[in-house]
């Protein structure tokens, strides 16, 4: 929880909870998945301090948000530039750990400075395969 300690929010035991569930995790919980799993230890926790929580995280630069599935946001520990594979199905999602080299020309750049990408590759996991 050392990395959590300069963020730049109150740390309350609640929101430890939350940091602590989402420290390391590879899942990319949704907002009602990090709820039901942190409230379990918090009974009292609104889901309301879950979304606060999560979004003072990411506003802070300390949680990734992913908009993959539409009204459900998915977040990511892991702020350092990586891609995603998801499945369609089970809406399981993977980390990509690759170097894509991606230009955009200058017109297509429309004056922009591109300052990163991130790739969703699309498909169905083993799991839901075999039930096919
Ligand atoms: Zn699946
Ligand atoms: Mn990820």
């Amino acid at each position: 929880m050392e990395r959590y300690r300069n963020i730049g929010i109150k740390l309350t035991p609640q929101r430890l909870a939350i940091l602590n569930y989402m420290d390391g995790n590879k899942a990319h919980p949704s907002a009602d998945t990090i709820y039901s799993a942190v409230s379990k230890k918090f009974p009292t926790m609104s889901v309301a301090t879950v979304y606060n929580t999560l979004e003072a995280l990411k506003n802070k630069g300390a949680l990734q948000e992913l908009t993959i599935e539409p009204g459900k946001k998915r977040y990511d520990p892991d702020c350092s530039p990586h891609h995603h594979l998801i499945c369609v199905k089970c809406k399981d999602i993977i980390d990509i750990f690759k170097k894509f080299k991606l230009d955009l020309s200058d017109n297509m750049a429309n004056g922009f400075e591109i300052k990163g990408n991130h790739i969703e590759f699309y498909g169905i996991c083993p799991n839901c395969g075999k039930q096919l």
